[in-house]
């Protein structure tokens, strides 16, 4: 079998014109653009590239950016103090602080910091809390993005068995939760996993978010596998799972690069659009 793939890019590029589209409406109502705030602290060259890249999307689709960017040794009080002006700022619907931070700061605490309403990237506990009851929030942008992947290419996801190898906050346990909101049947996989080969086999869709590109080639016949990660081998961008022989069982599967990555940056802006209609009072654009 040669599976299919999955176009992360083709998928992000339309997502990223409907928020583009929607984005003039809103103004009209609002007499502002959506605004999104990325902070990063210090010069991790990875970084850089990401809030790069997310900035020229933003000014992209017609919304207002605002960097702000601090050096490595910025004390925790001061970033804290940013967040609260951002938190302030009329100007703001969305606020990132790029991770990683610095080993002197505290993360939980600068993502506490964040309003919830202007948390486009989902990680405070409070939309981590309304992912896992079901109730309206801001959801985390990469496994938001896996999902709409998902349904784009199996429609609906209701009985199928899921597995989700990695339980972070910001990838594995929200990957988890939207997939059980849509009815699969979810099993999350981590390094205390027992013959994660055996869990895997049994998957209809397998999202991959480890960080090791060291995954064998145990799928079932015709799954659909989501790759997430990102590793650099032999200066090259590869994902987690070996695409060369995953290729051959798998249905359906995502390239890296061109996969979920593309995706994260669509949903970013999506959801500060979604956030800015929020704070307007608005109801959110439908199709989105
Ligand atoms: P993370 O916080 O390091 O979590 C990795 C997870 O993988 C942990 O739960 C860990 O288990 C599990 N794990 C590690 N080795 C394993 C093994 N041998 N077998 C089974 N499970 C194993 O990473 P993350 O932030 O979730 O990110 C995961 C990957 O996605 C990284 O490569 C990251 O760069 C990539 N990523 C990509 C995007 C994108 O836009 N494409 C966005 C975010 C992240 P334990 O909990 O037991 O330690």
């Amino acid at each position: 079998m040669s599976a299919a793939i999955i176009d992360g890019k083709a998928f992000a590029a339309g997502l990223r014109a409907r928020v583009a589209d929607a984005v003039p409406a809103f103004a009209a109502a609002a007499g502002r653009a959506p605004g999104l705030a990325v902070v990063l602290v210090g010069e991790d060259p990875a970084s850089q590239v990401y809030v790069r890249a997310k900035g020229r999307a933003v000014e992209a689709a017609g919304m207002a950016s605002f960097a702000h960017t601090l050096p490595a040794e910025t004390a925790q009080v001061d970033l804290l103090a940013l967040v609260r002006d951002l938190n302030a700022d009329e100007r703001v619907d969305g606020i990132l602080v790029q991770l990683p931070l610095p080993a002197q700061i505290d993360e939980a605490a600068v993502i506490e910091a964040i309003d919830p309403a202007k948390d486009v990237d989902g990680f405070t506990r409070d939309n981590a809390g309304r992912l896992a009851v079901g109730a309206p929030g801001l959801i985390p942008c990469t496994p938001l993005g896996c999902l709409m992947l998902l349904r784009d290419r199996l429609g609906d996801l209701s009985g199928l068995e899921a597995v989700v190898v990695g339980r972070s906050n910001i990838v594995g346990k929200p990957m988890a939760q939207l997939l059980l909101r849509d009815h699969c049947t979810v099993t999350i996989a981590h390094s205390r996993t027992r013959d994660l080969a055996e869990v895997v086999r049994r998957a209809d869709i397998v999202v991959a978010a480890v960080g090791d590109d060291d995954m064998g080639d145990w799928l079932k016949p015709g799954a659909t596998v989501i790759d997430v990660g990102i590793n650099r081998v032999d200066g090259a961008l590869v994902g987690d799972v070996d695409f060369a022989s995953a290729s051959q069982v798998a249905g359906a599967i995502t390239p890296v690069p061109g996969g979920v990555g593309p995706m994260t940056i669509a949903i970013l802006l999506r959801n500060t659009l979604v956030a800015a209609h929020g704070r307007a009072g608005l109801a959110p654009p439908e199709g989105l």
